[in-house]
Order: structure tokens, then sequence, then C-alpha cells
């Protein structure tokens, strides 16, 4: 039986999308944009039109477990109950701790929160958002008193100047890009990109300023230098609603432009430009998201742009204003209701005993944690040095995600107690004692916020798989098994947003910037229905604020706004000297995090299938590592190997490396091991983006592809890489430690599968290459290619290959050559993953001159006429072929 759609919002970055789903009567799901909602009007990235198809069971944890045993809820919840007040009797309340995450929804956290600082009474509850805009909650609170975003999304469509700082918006946020690149081709918005690397979002960039990585500050304090000696300079706004500006300015005064120029790697030409460009354009957006934040001058970078913001008196006002974009679809919603360990619930402060009582009173909670709790490196640290001994983790993946990774796993080995909430499987799950199930996105109900403070509802659509239930339930369950029944017996998500609401308005009166109490007396049909809307929403007002200080008051005790100075620290300054590089981390376009969702869906596997370290080609040189080859990139914390891919997109002395490969796809490809846990001082985020690494070569003695089903064997190669296909798994593969014979890597894959099916082989000995083709009967099971280098082959085309049927010899044969042959065709790696485009079909596209332009390529082909995440790679492609080929090379 078939459902009626059902609007929703996608669980990924923090755009925030709607999204209506429809089962139909056969079950599967169907995924499109809601034109009705804000933040997307209809859009979704490749990321958000493929979550259809991650809706499968596979991976999914079904029941509680206890050390592997199959348990009851009531045993699971029972064992935690007991294990978090034992501890806390044994050692106090500080000897717990929740880690949680930006992909929970509201309640859920707001459910966390509650148990933590009111009931068990310590602040030792952190969130993985640490990892992702605690530098830009503490830069607003320092500049505004609080921790607001001033804009919306139409500012970016206002604006004649957008500057996005440390922020690839083409492959991290790619509906906002596309409405970046709308509002660019209508009106002409000039795009300014200050990234290390050249993103695919520099494909609509005017200037790109290539900066050195860490160098931020220097930019934005040259630019408040040139603000103050410019008419831009806002005189009167700055004497009316700010303090401190002097100060700013003499630190920010301290470097030429000549030397900025010198220090950030860039032309003096180009600074002048973009400060000229700035300077001369009131309507301007400065947005900035994780080459900001994760930093170890993250917070000061942030100041640094909000500084320039404020000396010009663009902010709060149609068109202007820094934005700071969150990475995940709940970091807003977690800093609303307290879910960092340095925050109270309602944007209320720890260190204010009044905040501290007005929350406690409203909870009528036993306690209330007094001070700061600790961050999340913190965290891991006490939880490896026994100061924790009981440790409950939701919805993130730690032992991958972390700085450091290999030692918090160490820690979660040591910890007493582990919790682990989590919908799949994961490499954190394997250290958990208790182990519960969550219901995934569809089957849960609650409220997430976006970057631009849109609370919008998610809605259940499907009945939870198993055992699972929502993790507010298993919150609540637990706090009422440790005595704590009144203050958690909500019976459904609707009950927590009525509180959560509530809470708001209290002591509030416009003193602090988050209130929605005009919807604490929603009926819980009211919620069901609750269309999309921004804070705040205070009572007694029918509208929201779409932007915050355009009357220039802020919320510190004297309504001022603060400048910081801010200054200039260089990373090590003995880093151009020696053979390191700097290791910048970040995502790719069509994988979320680590993978646990969308390497389930083929089709977004199909875009990039295996980890790899973009180098410049000068570095490679130097490192004797060529495209295509593997590298193993080696710190002081751990070594991973990844593919090469040799490119000018990366800036000499800089690596790039993605974050998302876990152990579950990958034999060791975890960045976050590589990591050192360096924490910015002020928020206590960590710097993911600028680690000095080692490059080496990874001495592989043979490399080989192979595509097929069932999923294959791993465990005795020494490299691999997997991904999931339309019709089973790929794999690529190497060792350095031993030669092998085709055969026994067969059977090594898919063991005892030569007995029974018929294989095709080739073996060129000289040239050191085996191939083989797996029937059954006449269908492609499987097909594997060995070679001394590293394979050339038509991937795409032989993994599309698998199931289809040969029933004639000289095409099975033609299948070894590793190509498409006459009458058939390789369309080459995913480009469009909505309509599975690939890049030899566009590039033959362009070249036959029946596109030049990319809305031409889209009429060719179908590329980038869904949802448009592929268009800035389309408009690669063109400028590529518009030149010479720079060197880039990994393999097709
Ligand atoms: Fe989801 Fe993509 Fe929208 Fe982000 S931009 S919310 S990933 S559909």
């Amino acid at each position: 039986m078939s459902i009626a759609p059902v609007r929703t919002t996608c669980p990924y970055c923090g755009v925030g999308c709607g999204v209506i789903a429809t089962q139909g009567s056969d079950g599967a799901i169907t995924i499109a944009g809601d034109p009705e909602h804000p933040a997307n009007r209809g859009r979704l990235c490749s990321k958000g039109s493929a979550l259809g198809e991650t809706l499968i069971p596979d991976g999914r944890l079904l029941h509680p477990e206890i050390r592997g045993r199959r348990v009851s809820w009531d045993a699971a919840l029972g064992k935690i109950a007991n294990g978090l007040s034992r501890t806390i009797a044994d050692h106090g309340p500080d000897s717990v701790a929740l880690y949680v995450s930006g992909q929970l929804l509201t309640e859920d956290y707001y459910a966390a929160n509650k148990l933590m600082k009111g009931y068990i009474g310590t602040a030792n509850i952190d969130t993985n958002s640490r990892l992702c805009m605690a530098s830009s909650v503490a830069g607003h609170k320092r500049a505004f008193g609080s921790d607001t975003v001033p804009g919306c999304y139409e500012d970016f469509e206002q604006a004649d100047v957008v500057v996005l700082v440390g922020s690839n918006l083409a492959w991290c946020h790619p509906v906002l890009y596309q409405r970046l690149a709308a509002a660019r081709a209508e009106r002409g918005t000039k795009v300014v990109v200050i990234d290390p690397r050249r993103t695919a979002t520099c494909e609509i960039a005017d200037l790109h300023l290539p900066i050195a990585p860490g160098t931020d500050v220097a930019i934005f304090n040259g630019l408040l230098a040139a603000i103050s000696a410019s008419s831009s300079f806002d005189r009167e706004y700055v004497s009316r609603h700010t303090v401190g500006f002097d100060a700013a300015l003499v630190v920010a005064r301290r470097a030429s432009l000549d030397s900025i120029a010198r220090i950030a790697g860039v032309t003096t030409r180009a600074l002048h430009d973009f400060y000229e460009l700035f300077v001369r354009t009131e309507l301007t957006v400065t947005a900035f998201s994780q080459g900001v934040n994760q930093s170890s001058s993250g917070t000061e970078k942030v100041n640094a742009i909000i500084n320039c913001h404020l000396a010009t008196g663009r902010i709060g006002k149609p068109g202007m204003g820094p934005f700071s974009i969150t990475g995940q679809p709940n970091a807003m919603g977690g800093r609303e209701v307290g879910g960092l360990a340095n925050m109270l619930a309602a944007h209320m402060d720890l260190d204010n005993p009044s905040h501290r009582q007005a929350v406690q009173s409203f909870w009528s909670s036993p306690r209330i944690a007094d001070k700061a709790g600790l961050k999340a490196v913190e965290m891991f640290e006490a939880v490896r040095d026994g100061r924790i001994k009981a440790l409950w983790i939701m919805a993130t993946n730690p032992a991958v995600s972390m700085p450091e990774a290999d030692r918090v796993r160490e820690a979660l080995r040591k910890c007493p107690l582990v919790v682990v909430s989590d919908v799949d499987h994961t490499d954190t799950t394997e250290f958990a004692d208790v182990l519960l199930p969550s219901a995934a996105w569809g089957e849960k109900d609650g409220t997430v916020t976006n970057s631009e403070r849109r609370i919008s509802r998610q809605r259940a659509f499907l009945t939870t798989v198993g055992d699972a239930r929502p993790d507010w339930w298993q919150i609540a369950e637990v706090a009422k098994l440790m005595g704590f029944e009144a203050g958690f017996s909500w019976s459904r998500a609707a009950d927590i947003f009525v509180e959560h609401a509530r809470l708001t308005g209290i002591q509030n009166s416009g003193s602090r910037d988050f209130d929605i109490s005009a919807d604490a007396a929603i009926a819980p049909d009211d919620y069901d229905a609750l269309a999309p809307f921004q804070w705040p929403h205070p009572t007694g007002t029918d509208a929201c604020e779409t932007r915050f200080f355009s009357d220039g008051n802020f919320f510190t005790p004297d309504r001022r706004a603060r400048f910081v100075p801010t200054k200039y620290r260089a990373l090590d300054a003995s880093l151009p000297k020696s053979n390191l590089l700097i290791l910048n981390t970040g995502r790719i376009r069509d994988q979320w995090h680590t993978m646990t969702r969308t390497a389930k869906a083929a089709r977004l596997n199909g875009h990039i299938a295996e980890p790899f370290v973009e180098i410049n080609p000068i570095d490679a040189v130097r490192a004797g590592v060529s495209g295509a080859s593997l590298a193993t990139i080696e710190s002081d914390h751990g070594a991973v190997v990844m593919r090469v891919l040799e490119t000018v997109r990366a800036r000499p002395g800089s690596i790039f490396a993605p974050i998302h490969w876990t152990d579950q796809f990958a034999s060791n490809a975890r960045i976050g091991a590589l990591i050192k846990a360096d924490v910015d001082p002020v928020s206590g985020q960590p710097a993911l983006k600028q680690m000095p690494v080692k490059v080496s070569p990874y001495p592989a003695r043979w490399f080989a592809f192979a595509t097929g089903v069932p999923r294959p064997h791993l465990e005795k190669f020494g490299y691999w890489a997997l991904a999931r296909t339309r019709a089973g798994w790929s794999v690529e593969l190497a060792d350095a430690t031993q030669d092998i014979d085709g055969a026994i890597a067969l059977d090594m894959l898919w063991p005892a599968i030569a007995a029974t099916h018929e294989i095709l082989s080739y073996c060129d000995s000289t040239r050191g290459e085996d191939r083989f083709a797996i029937f059954d009967g006449a269908r492609l099971k499987g097909a594997l290619f060995i070679s001394r280098s590293p394979v050339a082959c038509a991937r795409t085309f032989i993994t599309d290959q698998i199931g289809a049927v040969f029933d004639d010899s000289q095409q099975r044969h033609l299948l070894l050559a590793g190509r498409a042959g006459a009458g058939t065709r390789d369309k080459g790696p995913t480009v469009c993953a909505c309509f599975e485009v690939g890049r030899i079909e566009i590039v033959e596209a362009i070249e036959s001159g029946r596109a030049a332009t990319v809305d031409a390529v889209g009429q060719a082909t179908r590329a980038g006429t869904n949802c448009g995440a592929c268009r800035a790679e389309i408009g690669g492609l063109i400028r590529v072929a518009a030149r010479p080929r720079p060197t880039e090379v990994m393999h097709r």
C-alpha cells in the first residue's frame, strides 16, 4: 500500500533542504525536493536525491546488545542506568560523560542535555559539532555577546559580492551554492574564494586567493586596515554600536599589504583587488565554514572577519553580513539546547548564576552543573586516563572522526562502560559494552535548525526497523530508571519541543537572541503540521525575524558589539624548510561523514570510489609518488595509505585528503588517525586542516581491480578500498609484502568460486598482467585485473557488465581487454550522480563541439540538469578542454 507524500528535511548538511518522501505500492521510496521549503525551493543535491537508496537494512543495528549478545530493551537500559548510577556514586558526576552529535534532532539533544546538566549534575556533554563550528560559536559570543548568525540565505542572492572563506560550497553545501550561482548568473554577483585549494567552488569565482594554510587572520587584518583608510569605514556606526575598534586596528595595522601578500603566498595585486572590491561594495556577504573553524586560530579568524563587517556597519541588513555555514543538519539545534559542554540550554550561560537558577527552577531538577564540562578532545583524554569511567556515545563515530583517532580507540578500549546508540554498525560500535539500535532518518520525528536559523520538521514515514527506538526515548528511559521519572515523562517528541520552546522564553524579554516561546503552546497536531520558520519567534509576535542586529543592538551588557584585536600567528615556521607537507582535510561531493548512509547508494560511490590524496605535481616529484600510484601519508600519530591524485588544484606545499573512509570501506584510510589533537585555545575546536605530514611511495608489488558479487573477502590483502555498486561491489587492491598469483588472489576474494564457476583468464607474463572473468552460466559474476603497475582498465564499464549475459565467446574475450569494444560504451567515472552521466560522455560532448557551456552539456547529456551539484565539475571539464591539460592524474 502506498502512503501519502510526507514533507521532511534532509539529514545531511546545514543547508537544511526540505524533502518530500513518497512511498510507492512496491514499498520503494521516491525523494523529491520540497518546492515550498524556503531553504531549497525544490532543489536537492546528489546526496539528498539519493536518500531513498540509503533506506536499506544492510548494516543496521536491529536489537539492543550487551557485549555482542542480543538482549531486551529492559536489560540494556537497566545495565546503563545501573552502570551510570554506580559510577556516579563511587566517583562523582564528573566521572560520566555523553558524546552526542549534530545528527541528533533537537528533541534528542534537549533530553541528553537535561539529563546531564540538570539531573546528573555535570556538564560533561559535548558533541561532534565541537569539530565543526565551535570556533564560530566562540567568535559570535565574543563579538555579539550571543551565538547569533545575523543573516539568512537570501542575503547570498541580494549581495553584490560574496566572499567564501574556507568553504567549498559547491561540494559541501551544494544547494546554497546553486542559489549563489543562479544569483550570479542573473545579477552578476562577484564571488571571491579564499582557500588554499582550487576547489570546485572556484568555477564561479571571479577571484581566487589560494592562501597559505592558516593565514586568514593576516588577510582580514589587512582588510580592516584598508577599510579604516577608506570611505567604507562607517565611523558613526562604529561609535554608536561598537566597542574596541582602535585596539583592533592597532593590531591589524602591524603588517603592510606587501608583507601580508608574502605571508599568505598570494600576489600583492590579487590582495589589493580583493580589498578594493570589498571596500567599494556595500552589499557584501562573507561566508565561512570549516576552513575557518577547524584551526588552532579558528576563533581569531571568525573575529577577524566579523571585525570587517562591524567596521563597515554591514551587518543585519539585506545582502550583507558575516555568515557562518554549519556543516551538520542540526549543529544549530544542538547550540540552541546547550549541547556543547560550555553552554546551558536556550542560549543561557553556564557561568551566569541567574541563568543556572532559571534553568534549574524550570526543570525542577535536583541540581545544575555549575562549571563547564570537558570539550570533545579533553573528554576522550579523560576517558583514556581513567577520569571518565562511563561514556555514552550517540549518533557519531569518534573512532574515525576525532583527531588522534587511534588514541581515542585506546580510550574506548580502556573505559569500564561504553554505551553506543546508533543506526548502523560503525567502527565505534565495535567498542560498545552496550549497543542500542536507534531509529533512522525516515523513522523518527523531531526538528532540526539549519544555518539560517530555520527550524524544520523531520517526520517519520517508515516503521522502525527491528527494535530501533528514538534517541530521546533511550535517554528518557535511562533517566527514569535512575530515579528521575518526573523530568522525563514525555510521551512523544512534540512534548519535548513544547518544553524546549517554553524554556526559551524564561527570563528573556529580548535579553537573549534565541526565543521561540511563541511556539510553546503548540498542540501535537500543530507540531505535526509545523511549517519551517526562522527564530527568533517570541511570544506575542506573529512573524519571525529574518535578520539580527539591523538596529545595532547586540546582546552584550551595554548592547554594543565588540571588536576583537586578532593577532596573526604563523603555523610552524620551520615547515617550508622541511620535507613536510600541510595536510588539509574535508568532504567530497557525494559522501557524508563516515559513509554509514551514503556508501549504501551505489550511484554516490560512482563519483569517487576510493580514498585519495590530492598533491601538486611539484610535491609529487619531490615525494617520489605519481598519479594513480599509492602513497603512505604519515605523521607522529599514525599513517594511512591512499591513491595519489596529482593535480594543480593542490597548492604546492599542501595536500588534501577526504575525511570519509573508515575501516568498513578501506584497509587504512582513517585520516583522523594522523591528526594531532591540537585545539583552538578559545573554542576547543580541533585543528583538522593544518597537520604537517610526510608523503612517501607505498611500495606496492602489484595492483588489482576487482568487481562482482558477493561482497569480496579482503582480510588477507595489504591495501584495499571497497565500494558498493549497482550489482555488487568493486574493490581496489594492492600489497607491499608479497607477490601474488592470480588464481590465488581470485580464491582469496571469492573462496571456492573456481570449483563452481567457469573462469576465463588471460595472462601476459612480460607485462605482469593477469585478468579473469567469472561466469555463472552466461552471466558475468565477477572480474579481476592484476598488474605490476596501477591497473588501467575501464572500471565503470566493467562494473556495469556484472550480471549481464555474455553468450558469445568473442564478447567474453573482449571483456578481458578491460575496455569497451565495438557496440559497447564506456561512460567513465560518474560526474552527474542524478542521471549517472560519466566523465567520458561529457568530455565527448565538449570535444565534439556540441557543448561549449554547462547548459549545453546538460542539453547534450542531461548532466547537471537536476540537482546541479555537478555543474561546477562540468564547468571544470569545459575549462580544461579549452586549454592545454594541466597535470591531473588518478585513474579512470
Ligand atoms: Fe541535503 Fe544536499 Fe540540501 Fe545539504 S544541500 S541539505 S546534503 S539536499
